[in-house]
């Protein structure tokens, strides 16, 4: 999607250890107009799949899936970083390692609002090593529920998380796909199909 690349070519900056900071639009103050252009093409790309609820993890990925949902009609669920004595027989729950904070959570979805009758569509900003989308998968596998499609805003290639999901079968669409960056001279290559 060239309007975000061109974001992150303006706005994005690398920092070491591969990681991508884009508070200035996504992770922190977020522009709700590209919010918009994106959950159109999310609309776009998922058009044929009968989603009926959107599955995301807080807290970045709420902002986005919020939009997106407006395009689908649906709600949107957010799996929630849990204290493990929180949890209970009440909710599914599953430990996502985070890239970026490099600690493991226990993460919880309630079993009230995931159930053998959804049809999810995973949403997040960011698909990396693929801890925080798999996490998500196996909430919905617990529910018996079926995952429609991920939809992801920034992409990182150099990592093995959406080669992984798409050899296993899951319809990925990825917004803008990072080929390389470098943290030294800031560059960014993107990957176009
Ligand atoms: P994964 O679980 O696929 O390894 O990483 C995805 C999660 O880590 C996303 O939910 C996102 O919050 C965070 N993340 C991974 N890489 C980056 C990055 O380069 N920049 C930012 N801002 N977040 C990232």
């Amino acid at each position: 999607m060239e309007l975000l690349e061109k974001r992150i070519q303006q706005d994005g900056i690398v920092k070491k250890g591969n990681v991508l900071k884009v508070d200035n639009f996504l992770n922190h103050q977020m522009d709700i107009a590209l919010f918009n252009e994106m959950g159109k093409e999310f609309k776009r790309l998922f058009a044929d799949r009968p989603v009926n609820k959107i599955l995301t993890i807080e807290a970045s990925g709420i902002g986005i899936a919020c939009i997106v949902a407006q395009y689908f009609q649906v709600s949107v669920v957010f799996a929630k970083k849990a204290q493990s004595i929180n949890i209970d027989g009440e909710v599914y729950s599953t430990k996502i390692e985070s890239f970026t904070h490099k600690r493991v959570y226990d993460v919880i979805v309630s079993k009230k609002y995931l159930g053998p009758e959804d049809h999810i569509l995973i949403i997040d900003d960011f698909l990396a090593n693929g801890c925080a989308v798999n996490g998500l998968i196996s909430l919905i596998e617990s529910a018996d529920a079926v995952v429609e499609g991920i939809g992801i805003a920034i992409e990182k290639a150099g990592q093995m998380g959406g080669k992984l999901l798409r050899e296993k079968g899951y319809l990925v669409e990825s917004l803008a796909v990072i080929e390389s960056m470098d943290d030294k001279t800031g560059k960014i290559i993107f990957r176009h199909n």
